[in-house]
This record gives C-alpha cells, sequence and structure tokens, in this order.
C-alpha cells in the first residue's frame, strides 16, 4: 500500500492570544521538529477551507492568524481547547550562510512572525540576530516581546510615529546595513516592502531571501493556483533569494485574489 506523506494531523490549542484587534496567536499541544523557519502548514478548517500559514514556532507548533476572510476568521475564533487540523510542514525554507555570525532579519505586519522562527533557530546555532519589524500603528505591532527573547538588537518602526521610529523598515534597515557586519538579510511582509529590501540588499551585495505570498490552493504544487512568472510559490517557493524574486515581474507589483484577478 502506498505511503501517505503528508497525512492531514490534527493538534489541540494549548493557548490562544490575541496580539491586537486583528491578530490572534494559536499554540498547539505538540511539536513539530522537522519544520524548518521559512515553511508553512495547510490549515484546515472543515466547512470553510484550507489556508497556507507561516510557522512562528516549531516547539511547540505555533501559527499566527490575521482575521481577513472565511478561515481566518474560523481560526481566530478557537480558544484554548479547540482543534487544528493541518498537513505539512511544506515549503522551501531560509537558508543562512555557513560561515554566517551577524544576520538581519525584517519583518513587516504578520510576516514578524516566521521571523522569529528564523531568529530563534539563527541565535540556538550562534547566530546573532538582528531585527527591525514595521506595522502601520503601534497597535499592528506583534510578536515583537518574542522577538526580544532571541535578536541582540530590535527596531521598531511605524508609519504613524505611535511606536518606535516613525517610518517604514527601510530607513532603519539601510543604516544597519551599511553600519554592521550583516551576513545576510531576510525579509517577510508586505510585498513592495520586501522589493525595496531586495533592491537594497542587491546594490551592497548581501545574500538576501524573501517569503512571497501567492493565493494558494493545494500547497504541494499540483494545482498551479499560486504560480508566479513560471514558479510554483508553493514548492519552489515561498522563499526565494533577491535576485529571482525581482526577476519576477509581478513581485511588488500585482497578485492575483481568490477569483484569480490581477490586483
Ligand atoms: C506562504 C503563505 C504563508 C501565509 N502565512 C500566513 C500567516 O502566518 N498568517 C495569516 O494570517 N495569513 C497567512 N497567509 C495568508 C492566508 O493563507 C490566507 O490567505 C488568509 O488567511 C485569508 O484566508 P481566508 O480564508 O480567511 O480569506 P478569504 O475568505 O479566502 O478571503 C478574504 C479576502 O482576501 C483575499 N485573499 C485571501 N488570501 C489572499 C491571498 N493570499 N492573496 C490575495 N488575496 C487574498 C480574498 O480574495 C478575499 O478578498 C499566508 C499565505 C501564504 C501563501
Amino acid at each position: 500500500m502506498k505511503k501517505v506523506t503528508n497525512p492531514i494531523r490534527t493538534a489541540r490549542v494549548q493557548k490562544a492570544a490575541d496580539e491586537n484587534y486583528r491578530v490572534k496567536t494559536l499554540e498547539m499541544d505538540c511539536d513539530l521538529p522537522q519544520a524548518l523557519p521559512g515553511q508553512f502548514l495547510m490549515v484546515w478548517v472543515p466547512g470553510a477551507g484550507e489556508k497556507p500559514m507561516s510557522i512562528g514556532n516549531s516547539n511547540p507548533l505555533t501559527i499566527s492568524v490575521a482575521k481577513v476572510g472565511k478561515v481566518s476568521g474560523e481560526l481566530h475564533a478557537l480558544k484554548a481547547g479547540g482543534m487544528v487540523s493541518f498537513r505539512g510542514p511544506f515549503g522551501k525554507p531560509f537558508n543562512i550562510p555557513e560561515r554566517a555570525k551577524r544576520i538581519l532579519v525584517i519583518g513587516g505586519g504578520y510576516g514578524v512572525v516566521p521571523m522569529y522562527f528564523l531568529a530563534k533557530v539563527a541565535r540556538e546555532n550562534g547566530i546573532a540576530p538582528l531585527a527591525v519589524i514595521g506595522a502601520r500603528t503601534a497597535k499592528d505591532i506583534v510578536w515583537e516581546k518574542q522577538l526580544f527573547t532571541v535578536c541582540k538588537e530590535v527596531f521598531v518602526t511605524t508609519d504613524d510615529g505611535t511606536r518606535g521610529k516613525k517610518g517604514n523598515v527601510l530607513a532603519e534597515a539601510q543604516w544597519l546595513i551599511e553600519g554592521k557586519k550583516i551576513d545576510a538579510v531576510y525579509a517577510c511582509g508586505p510585498e513592495r516592502m520586501m522589493e525595496a529590501v531586495a533592491q537594497l540588499c542587491v546594490a551592497h551585495k548581501i545574500p538576501c531571501e524573501v517569503s512571497v505570498e501567492r493565493y494558494m490552493k493545494c500547497g504541494v504544487g499540483v494545482c498551479g493556483s499560486c504560480a508566479i512568472d513560471g514558479k510554483l510559490c508553493c514548492v519552489d517557493g515561498p522563499v526565494f533569494s533577491a535576485e529571482e524574486a525581482l526577476s519576477f515581474a509581478e513581485f511588488g507589483k500585482s497578485r492575483r485574489d481568490a477569483s484569480g484577478r490581477k490586483c
């Protein structure tokens, strides 16, 4: 009989915590030791659908959900004791260069979540992570406290200046890249932000990877929903090198919504 390589698993939520008015973190009662930073789960809510969610921690398995629609709304309503079904981990993870001593992680919105997982694993391997996190307002910041536990320094920016430096992450990223010896940069968040970070790193010849989000259905390279310039975000990504992401005509410019329309 053929072995099922990625069976659906079900875990119990052991902790459900509001990060802010929109984002909730769900900590499961299990670990996922094979998960690597940058990978995602396909999280299934019976009757609502299945959606990719970044892994925020593998030990215990943790995700953070921004409430925007059907599946995220159902996940958001979960409390401790509720059940979550998922497949995975899927996708290509982030790569840390072999001799890296200091890395910079940059997160915008809930893009901070996989950056924590990467920073944590880097720290466990003797690498010093620095972090820049950005949000629209102070109320939109997530996972700042978690990042402080694993990063040497954390710099915060908000668009309206209600917390940290006023502005976006780019200025902070630029002075860190120019002023400190950074061996690699990683970004996850709004695509225009990642595009600017990728351009900055290419200009400074610093290895950089970004995590690209596209509308996904199967998560395993079969349906083609997450195609981006001939690549499939679910199996060729979601992590791409800065150079590869910048070569995608639609990166930072457009994407398809659930109906398949470009937006
Ligand atoms: C690799 C990856 C990692 C992700 N990680 C996280 C995470 O950690 N936390 C999190 O909250 N979300 C994450 N997402 C987004 C998540 O998978 C869903 O897209 C989101 O939760 C909306 O699903 P929904 O069923 O609630 O909304 P729906 O009811 O499907 O849609 C609500 C609205 O949002 C639009 N929409 C939904 N998803 C997309 C999309 N991907 N691109 C463009 N338009 C879209 C729909 O067209 C609709 O207008 C990730 C996506 C990817 C590809």
